[in-house]
């Protein structure tokens, strides 16, 4: 069964791809590609951007530098990214929009829930700038609201290990990755630190699966949307 509309989110870590920081745009022409093959699925598709390859608030704040405007400068990176893979997509031919969530009107649509609604009935990708806009959030949590206010049927939520291990792949080789968890098990696990608990919370009251999954691996997108089996799947009782 596929999605008619789903929401992806990538990390700024990402999107760096190859390099340290800043943005792989190669990296991103092979995501379009891959957004390309959700399109001829039938399936929407809304990207949330991470920026943590330019700045994290939590990790910025200090040294005179106050929370809030640690935060701010995050949701900049997030723009920074947004606007790149807005064009990087564009060149590739896909059609698609970048609406920010904080006031950029030089550089991007504002975000308004009927424009973003119109520009993905129209077949476009709508990639979302500056998180949900405010501090003390994260774009895990930004994407999961925006899924909600978007009536997107899943977040796909693109990780470098494919799923939910029991321990950290990376660590311990003998991890075992859970194809299915559910949304309970996954805020109050405290193992499982894949996302933020806030997100996580907030796709468990609204009864909203995620799947956590490898992105950068060929068709990997294509088949979460199309429902496929993919990653973990961290679901919402019924
Ligand atoms: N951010 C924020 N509000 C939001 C989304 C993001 O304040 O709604 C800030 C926050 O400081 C965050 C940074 O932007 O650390 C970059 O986002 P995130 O850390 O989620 O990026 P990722 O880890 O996905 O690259």
């Amino acid at each position: 069964m596929s999605y008619k509309r789903i929401l992806l989110k990538l990390s700024g870590e990402q999107l760096a791809g190859k390099y340290d920081s800043g943005i792989d745009a190669e990296l991103g022409a092979w995501l379009a590609d891959e957004v390309k093959k959700v399109e001829a699925a039938g399936v929407q598709t809304v990207i949330m951007v991470g920026g943590g390859n330019f700045a994290r608030g939590a990790q910025l704040a200090g040294h005179g530098i106050k929370r809030v405007t640690a935060d701010q400068i995050g949701m900049l990176g997030t723009m920074m990214n947004a606007l790149a893979l807005n064009d990087i997509f564009e060149s590739k031919g896909l059609q698609t929009r970048c609406l920010s969530n904080i006031f950029a009107e030089q550089v991007a649509e504002p975000f308004i829930h009927r424009l973003a609604e119109k520009h993905l009935e129209k077949g476009r990708i709508v990639i979302v700038a500056g998180g949900i806009g405010r501090p003390y959030l994260t774009t895990d949590t930004a994407a999961v609201s925006l899924a909600l206010e978007l009536s997107c049927g899943i977040v796909l939520k693109a990780t470098k290990v494919d799923g939910v291990f029991n321990t950290d792949p990376n660590l311990n080789h003998d991890s075992v990755k859970f194809d299915v968890i559910s949304a309970e098990d996954a805020v109050s696990d405290q193992q499982i630190r894949v996302m933020d608990k806030a997100a996580l919370g907030l796709a468990l009251e609204h009864k909203l699966p995620i799947i956590v999954f490898d992105a950068m691996k060929a068709d990997n997108i294509v088949k979460a949307a199309s429902g496929q089996p993919t990653g973990t799947l961290i679901k919402p009782t019924d």
